[in-house]
């Protein structure tokens, strides 16, 4: 079935091949691409009652010339038209810039139409626009697009005029009449004509919703068929694990498990379980304890006699978790070993042989871990941590490597739940969102630079409790040179600060490997008090002795990786504090600066991180994963989203869609995608 909106828009009578090539510079090259071309706003000109317009606000009305317009020159081609005019019961007066050919076509009496902004005050109206006799625009609200080059307004609204009233009957209607009818949505044609020329506010919101609604039922079934064909492809591992293991490796824990730390093992172990390939992606505050929930994952995995793999983004991160796995796994029989690009010659060989042949359980490393020479016996389990900036395309690429093991993605960065089900949709999700009992809040206070010297103190009295300090000091990329001169010169000064009393650590993305190690090795042993950063500390380091986060230049940073930073204090029993030095220019800046002093809650702080700064800077980086929509607001939206997914999860579960005449729209969109064919996504 061919689609006739699919044409270039020269088929449509009234555009030819000039117009064409400029409607491509705005990618408009299908007859689809132009009638979902929609307006970003419309001009209202509706006709007001002057008693209810605002002072300020935008309006057109209609009214009776009262008397002769008087007409002022200043400069050769700057001019003023003053006209008087009767609006039912008010004389106002309307002012026109440099229109003075009009003078001659007013005369007293007449009904003209004026729009433009009304100061109440003076009662009088700054009009960018006037008819005499009839309406201005066709339509009470006139669409307003988006125009480029020789493309002008008028020129669109008059393509998308064309394009319509030709083509728009041909729409192809892509939600099916059980669905649209369950939603009460406009037919696409209907929509389409909606949002192009609505005849007033519902029908406008009318269009909006129907269009939303499938932007997100479309998206939402490329992820969700992409879900499930992944889950059938993939002859995933039914892991026979010791269930009376499990459950006494669990009970001899140094704690009891959060309700959310059961709830989600659950999840987790029910898809061991399965002969589906899990593909989960684990969100749990900093501090709400994933660690402890991959160490019976992979334990789990180990007593089916299956090896298991946790890949971290930094070696130190490695090191740290080696050793908190290896002290609650290597009691119960299970071999934890470090693998790093730092690991080298004979010990590195030495690891890999055993690891080809099954001595070692538990591979713990970066990147290097899923390298071609790195060779397992049976790998089963590949648990990533803070590996939330990877896109659709990169986690399927892990999940390809071995043989179908499962894996689960772990993020500390509470993502909002309307962004983990886009940009995650093709994956199962559990949330930690319950901290351990006992937990202390850390205070975190807000003050400008210029109290350094009191914030200076404070460090020291917590360095007198003997506790530890972090001071982070911004940075824009690894290899900013200006900014790793910050941390240097801060560094300078808290030296001499502290001088004789106090050793302070400096540290940041620029030292070697080697010596970055060892800065951390002597903060974590507390050798040196102070450690000044720049973010290199900002992923799962852990020291429970600091008790004290300063973070210079705040307003730098966004409002989830604030939390991070925080959350590298608060590890302890000791009351910990969180000091933010900014002077925030913005309103947001300084909304944020106040949130974070508000709140502890990773969640709630994601959320209004997601507010601040709109869906495609939340993860701050490009290639995030997304989606984009031409009408539809993640934010906004966030109902019709759920609703989405729901149904197109239950759509693409159901063999009756995949086969039924009223789906054949939606299941050829999915074709398109290519997600059945396992092409690459994007
Ligand atoms: P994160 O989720 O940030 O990776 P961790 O797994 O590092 O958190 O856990 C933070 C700290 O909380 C660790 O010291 C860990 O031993 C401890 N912890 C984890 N779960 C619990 C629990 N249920 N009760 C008490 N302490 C816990
Ligand atoms: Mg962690």
């Amino acid at each position: 079935m061919i689609n006739p909106l699919k044409q270039s828009v020269t088929a449509v009578k009234g555009i030819g091949e000039e117009t064409a090539a400029a409607l491509a510079e705005m990618k408009i090259n299908t007859i689809e691409d132009l009638l979902e071309h929609f307006p970003y706003r419309y001009e209202d000109y509706r006709l007001r009652d002057l008693a209810e317009v605002k002072h300020e606000e935008k309006i057109t009305i209609e009214g009776k010339v009262h008397s002769e317009p008087s007409l002022t020159y200043y400069g050769r081609k700057r001019s003023r038209l003053t006209i008087r005019l009767l609006v039912g019961r008010y004389l106002i007066q309307v002012v026109l810039f440099n229109q003075p050919y009009l003078k001659n076509k007013i005369a007293i009496n007449d009904t003209v139409t004026v729009s433009g902004k009304w100061d109440s005050h003076r009662q009088l109206i700054t009009a960018n626009e006037m008819k005499i006799g009839g309406t201005l625009g066709s339509n009470d609200y006139e669409p307003v697009y988006a125009v480029k080059g020789s493309i002008t307004m008028k020129g669109i609204r008059r393509f998308i005029k064309l394009a319509f009233s030709q083509y728009g009957h041909l729409s192809h209607e892509n939600i099916p009449e059980t669905l649209r009818k369950k939603y009460r949505l406009l037919n696409r044609r209907d929509a389409l004509h909606a949002m192009h020329f609505p005849a007033d506010q519902n029908d406008l919101k009318q269009a909006r919703r129907r269009f939303v609604y499938e932007e997100f039922l479309l998206f939402q079934l490329k992820m969700q068929a992409l879900r499930k064909i992944e889950r059938e492809n993939s002859k995933g591992i039914s892991y026979q694990y010791n269930e009376d293991k499990v459950k006494a490796f669990i009970e001899q824990l140094p704690f009891p498990l959060t309700n959310a730390q059961h709830r989600v093992m659950g999840e987790i172990l029910t898809d061991l379980r399965s002969p589906y390939r899990m593909n989960r992606l684990l969100q749990g505050d900093v501090g709400s304890g994933k660690t402890v929930i991959a160490a019976i994952a992979l334990y789990s995995c180990a007593t089916a006699g299956f090896q298991g793999a946790l890949m971290v983004p930094t070696e130190i991160l490695a090191e740290q978790h080696v050793d908190s796995l290896k002290a609650l796994l290597e009691p119960a029989g299970v071999s934890c070993e470090l693998l790093t690009s730092s690991v080298k010659g004979r010990q590195r060989k030495d690891i890999l042989t055993r690891l080809h042949e099954g001595e070692i359980d538990i591979l713990i490393g970066t990147h290097a871990l899923i390298q071609d020479e790195v060779e397992f016996k049976q790998l089963g389990l590949v648990i990533t941590d803070e590996q939330h900036r990877f896109g659709v395309e990169q986690r399927r690429i892990l999940r390809e490597k071995g043989e179908n093991p499962d894996v689960l993605f772990m993020t500390a960065t509470p993502i909002p739940r309307t962004l983990s089900i886009t940009v995650f949709g093709e994956m199962d999700v559990s949330i930690i969102d319950e901290m351990p009992a006992g937990r202390k809040r850390i205070e975190t206070y807000w003050v400008k630079q210029e109290m350094l010297e009191r914030v200076l103190q404070f460090i020291r009295k917590e360095l007198q409790k003997g506790r530890q300090a972090y001071v982070i000091c911004p940075l824009i990329e690894e290899s900013d040179k200006l900014d790793v001169q910050n941390a240097i010169d801060v560094h300078i000064t808290l030296s001499s600060y502290f001088q004789g009393r106090y050793q302070i650590g400096l540290m940041h993305g620029r030292l070697p490997a080697e010596e970055k190690d060892q800065v951390m090795k002597e903060f974590s042993e507390n050798k040196t008090h102070v450690l000044v950063s720049t973010t290199v500390v900002e992923v799962g380091v852990n020291v429970p002795n600091a008790t004290l986060m300063v973070i210079y230049d705040a307003e730098r940073f966004g409002l989830s990786q604030l939390h991070q930073l925080r959350g590298r204090v608060g590890r302890g029993s000791e009351q910990s504090y969180c000091i933010l030095l900014a002077d925030p220019k913005s309103e947001t800046g300084k909304e944020r600066m106040k949130i974070m002093t508000e709140t502890n809650d990773g969640f709630v702080l994601s959320e209004k991180d997601l507010e601040l700064r709109g869906p495609g800077d939340f993860f701050g980086k490009k290639q995030s994963g997304v989606p984009e929509f031409k009408v539809a607001d993640m934010v906004h939206d966030y109902a019709a989203l759920e609703t989405a997914r729901n149904d197109a999860s239950i759509l693409v579960e159901s063999s009756y869609f995949w086969q039924a005449e009223e789906y054949q729209a939606l299941r050829t969109y999915i074709e398109e995608t290519g997600v059945l064919a396992g092409e690459k996504l994007d």
